[in-house]
């Protein structure tokens, strides 16, 4: 028996601390937070469930489904995944279905006939590479180059083509949906049933697997530590020898790390590797309606904003407008209890001021509130005062 000592209760460290326990070891799970998880954590409000966005889980391995069932037992439900895309102006099914071929622009119709017939051929090993020889430069510059640097702030071109590979066999994982080739894509959209595929789920939450590895660790006599952040290692120029809280030093045969790796470096005076990390805002809404889009994640291209414009009024009589510059919706008017969506495209930096275009109430010139367009690149806070 060997003791272990597992850096972080996120689902790497928790699934490896289950395996270690249950191997026999004696492991002790130390996390900064006061709740297991991780990034797929959990928390719950009132009736509802969030989690840290959108997380599902769905892999073609048989056996990480079957460790995934095993570790949820009864807490488990299979639903059909439905992922979305919005683009051309709509909201398309992903895997794509033959209506985004209706709702693209003709010139990219044009252009990725093109594509199927003419192959450029880029050298390297970059995601960009990768794509424009499997793809064609079409289908690269409308979906693939503005996603990646949507969600990674880092072009295709800078990027591994095995971390695009992941995200891309990530989004497909059906091998029905074959995507290897533009033509095979292609084949895909013109199937004449969508290929279904589904995903695993606990309803409440994705934590709830975190929680019940971490009662699998407990129950084979493992311990986790929460509120315990790692501020040392000891290590005998070898191998790590213990692990250092604020209030524990908890000597070790092995140390598991799942934290941040610059951590790990820096306490053992290693180099520090220069990675960099995303921070990301999440807004978590409690909906008291019909879900009006039908997809559990869904992808807005372009660089449009959308305001989903709720009146709530109670009485009949009081409609509400909104305006922003440049959007020319004057005419629009939210009568009480209907929704109604506008889109915007900023166009360059500033401050725009939106309002009610329609004199609703007494109260109507409150009915005002300013956006503030950064421009690229910008770490301007955003903030305010009271002039004080
Ligand atoms: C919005 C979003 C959606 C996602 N959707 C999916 C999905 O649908 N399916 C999927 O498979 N994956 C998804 N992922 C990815 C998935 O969440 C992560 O890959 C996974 O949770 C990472 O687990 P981990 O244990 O490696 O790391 P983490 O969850 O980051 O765990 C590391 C742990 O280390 C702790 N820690 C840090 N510093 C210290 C310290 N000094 N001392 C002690 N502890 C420390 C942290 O508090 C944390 O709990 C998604 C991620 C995001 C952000």
């Amino acid at each position: 028996m060997s003791r272990y000592v597992v850096v972080g209760a996120g689902v790497a460290g928790l699934t490896i601390a289950r395996q270690l326990s249950a191997a026999g070891h004696a492991v002790a799970v130390v996390e900064r937070d006061e709740v297991v998880g991780g990034l797929a954590r959990s928390w719950h409000y009132g009736d509802f469930h969030f989690d840290v966005g959108p997380h599902r889980f769905h892999t073609d391995s048989p056996r990480v489904s079957s460790f995934i069932r095993e570790v949820l037992g009864d807490d488990v439900i299979e639903i059909p995944r439905r992922s979305g895309v919005r683009m051309f102006g709509g909201f398309h099914a992903w895997p794509l279905r033959p209506s985004v071929l209706f709702a693209m622009p003709f010139k990219y119709m044009v252009r990725g006939a093109f594509d199927l017939l003419r192959r450029e051929r880029l050298e390297g090993e970059s995601f960009e590479a990768d794509i424009v020889n499997k793809y064609g430069r079409t289908l690269y510059s409308i979906f693939f180059e503005p996603y990646t640097k949507k969600f990674n702030f880092a072009s295709p071109r800078d990027l591994h083509q095995d971390w695009g590979r992941a995200g891309v066999n990530r989004a497909v994982i059906d091998k029905r949906a074959s995507a290897d080739t533009l033509w095979s894509l292609l084949k895909t959209t013109l199937l004449p049933k969508p290929v279904e595929t589904t995903f695993l789920y606990p309803p409440k939450g994705v934590g709830t697997f975190s929680e019940k590895l971490a009662e699998d660790i407990v129950t084979a006599g493992g311990r986790i530590l929460l509120d315990c952040p790692v501020t040392g290692l000891d290590s005998d120029g070898r191998r790590v020898t213990a692990v250092r809280t604020s209030t524990d030093r908890i000597p070790c045969d092995g140390v598991v790390w799942t934290a941040p790796l610059p951590l790990a470096a820096s306490l053992l005076g290693l180099p520090v590797p220069e990675l960099e990390y995303l921070s990301t805002v999440f807004y978590n809404l409690e909906i008291h309606a019909p879900d009006r889009i039908g997809f559990q994640w869904t992808y807005y291209g372009g660089d449009e904003v959308f305001f989903h414009i709720t009146n709530l009024e109670q009485d009949w009589d009081v409609p509400h407008g909104f305006a922003v510059m440049g959007a020319n919706t004057s005419e629009l008017l939210v009568m009480p209890g209907q929704t109604q969506t506008i889109t915007w495209k900023p166009t360059r930096p500033g401050v725009f001021p939106f309002y009610c275009t329609d004199f609703c109430s007494a109260l109507h010139q409150e009915m005002q509130g300013y956006i503030r367009v950064s421009p690229k690149g910008s770490s301007t806070k955003i903030t305010y005062n009271t002039g004080q």
